[in-house]
């Protein structure tokens, strides 16, 4: 079992990432894939008249601020055009995939940080009125049925809040929770760098592999939404995935080829 999730970033060339998981699922390869839309996000934002707006918390992670008129564009492009071009060119390939979100079937269920707390200009400030959320399970059930019935689920990272609302969560820790639910073997956690940079954006600086036990003193490396990715597994690890890849999305066999090492392995 492996579980991929495929970021948002421009660069991402999709036709080339579905012929490669195209392949190692008729080999027999049972999958998730979570994907991201973060690119795509932003121009319908700014297209629409309603520019993103990202925000960094006291322990310096980013986040998009997500008031209701976000969480909508946010669903159009995750819910729509970034899920179902992938369904589509997976079914293409032959694949039975299906597309859903984390708010469909409960798949993924979270809680509400209605007021999040920001750092701006150097002063503290709460946010209202924000629609995202942290993950608290996953419907594991759900997600075995297809697999079980031989369908590839491709899941949107969105989640359903306690009182049914859509939440806005990030994709690499959505990613880790499935991992960690169906027991997988590796989680592949692949973007537009060839994985954790000691000095980004220089691409020589590649850190190939982190033990486990020292996650804490690499995480000082990752700035901005790789923070994110390193938690995510480190999330992973800690519930019991086998070890985790931060790889490139770009080019082809990238599935493969993380699968196979390339990049940074924590394990
Ligand atoms: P995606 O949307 O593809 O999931 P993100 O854009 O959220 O990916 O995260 C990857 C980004 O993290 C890279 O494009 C890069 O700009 C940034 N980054 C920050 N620090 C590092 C680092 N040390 N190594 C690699 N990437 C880094």
């Amino acid at each position: 079992m492996i579980v991929i999730k495929v970021g948002g970033s421009a660069g991402i060339d999709y036709d080339a990432l579905c012929d490669d998981l195209a392949e190692l699922w008729h080999k027999g390869q049972r999958s998730v894939l979570v994907h991201g839309g973060s690119d795509e996000t932003n121009k319908l934002a700014q297209a629409l008249g309603h520019p993103p707006r990202f925000v960094t918390s006291p322990s310096g992670y980013t986040s998009r601020y997500t008031d209701r008129r976000t969480l909508e564009i946010f669903e159009m492009v995750y819910c729509g055009t970034a899920n179902k071009g992938l369904v589509e060119r997976l079914q293409g390939r032959g694949v039975n995939a299906v597309g859903l979100s984390g708010l469909d079937g409960r798949l993924l269920h979270g809680k509400r940080k209605a007021n999040i707390r920001i750092i701006e200009q150097g002063r503290q400030m709460v946010l209202r009125d924000d629609w995202t959320g942290s993950i608290e399970g996953v419907n594991e059930g759900l997600l075995q049925t297809l697999l079980d019935g031989g369908y590839m689920p491709v899941v949107a990272p969105l989640a359903c809040g306690e009182n049914g609302e859509a939440l806005n969560v990030d994709g690499d820790r959505a990613a880790a929770a499935i991992a960690a639910a169906l027991r997988a073997e590796t989680l592949l956690l692949l973007s537009n760098v060839p994985g954790l940079l000691r000095n980004f954006p220089d691409e020589s600086s590649l850190i190939a592999h982190i033990p486990q036990a020292e996650i804490e003193e690499y995480a000082g490396f990752a700035e901005g939404r790789m923070k994110k990715k390193v938690l995510g597994a480190q999330e992973a690890l800690a519930a019991g995935v086998g070890r985790v890849v931060l790889g490139d999305a770009r080019g082809a066999g990238c599935v493969s080829r993380a699968l196979a090492g390339a990049g940074t392995v924590i394990q």
